[in-house]
């Protein structure tokens, strides 16, 4: 079958939704944005798909909440604002998905919950629960506690290795940019969307490292990491552009859309 075509017989996703495109350039969060991921979840859940989110914004959100202009990079004043801005950041789902009559959880992660078996069995059981409670869970990595040596790091890794434990059938990695290309497409025009990711070889991964606009640093590298892990779990992934319109329920019906990586 169609491996595109495969991908509406989907039952659990996980979506990771980056930090790119939960804020607006002022640095709040971008409520329509937040509303329209609300309106496609929520009718996910009504024809009974399960689903978790990952999402990114605990220390873009404190930095708007506190009025902090630049990232720090210091750990103690990162590990503040992911505090202050995960409640900011948890208050506006709760909002927004209020609004459809869905509850959300909060679960915050770090690498030890991931790598120990108790813990992880722990984590999983929780995540089930909340799933059969029909209530959305919204997983963080816990940035406060999280210092280096602990870390996983970034939500791209993060989310696919979220998409092992739980056994989700299809992961949904949103974007600001259409997907992966053969080099940056603002800096050159040929560049070409790739559609279908078979192999992600050491090609791909170079594709990547010369995507060097500021809305993709790393960014496609880590997305290209998670993908790969994915993909050897034997679960596909679509990264894709989240400010399309309905982009999670076009992926999910099949239709064209971004970069689909194939599982192994
Ligand atoms: N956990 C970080 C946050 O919520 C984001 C990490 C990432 O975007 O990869 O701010």
């Amino acid at each position: 079958m169609d491996s595109r075509i495969a991908l509406r017989k989907t039952k659990h996703v996980v979506i990771k939704i980056g930090s790119s495109i939960l804020m607006k350039k002022s640095g709040a969060f971008s409520v329509p944005f937040f509303r329209s991921l609300a309106k496609q979840i929520a009718s996910l859940m009504e024809r009974n798909l399960l689903v978790t989110l990952v999402s990114s914004g605990a220390i873009a959100g404190g930095m708007h909440r506190l009025n902090v202009k630049k990232r720090p990079h210091l750990i103690p004043e990162k590990q503040a604002l992911a505090a202050c801005g995960q409640t900011a950041l948890m208050h506006t789902y709760e909002k927004v998905f209020g609004r459809f009559g869905i509850h959300v959880a909060q679960i915050l992660l770090t690498r030890g919950d991931l790598e120990e078996k108790r813990r992880y069995l722990n984590a999983r059981q929780a995540i089930f629960e909340l799933l059969r409670l029909k209530v959305l869970p919204i997983i963080n990595e816990n940035d406060t506690v999280a210092v280096d040596e602990i870390q996983v790091g970034d939500n791209d890794n993060l989310s696919a290795l979220v998409t092992n434990l739980i056994e989700a059938d299809l992961l949904i990695l949103l974007t600001n940019i259409n997907g992966v290309y053969t080099a940056d497409p603002k800096l050159k025009q040929n560049a070409k969307l790739l559609r279908v990711i078979a192999d992600i070889d050491e090609a791909v991964h170079r594709f990547a490292s010369d995507t060097k606009t500021a809305t993709s640093i790393g960014g496609m590298i880590t997305k290209l990491q998670a993908a790969e892990m994915t993909s050897h779990f034997g679960i596909p992934t679509v990264i894709a552009k989240g400010s399309k319109k309905n982009i999670i329920l076009d992926i999910l019906n099949g239709k064209e859309c971004g970069t689909l990586v194939l599982a192994k």
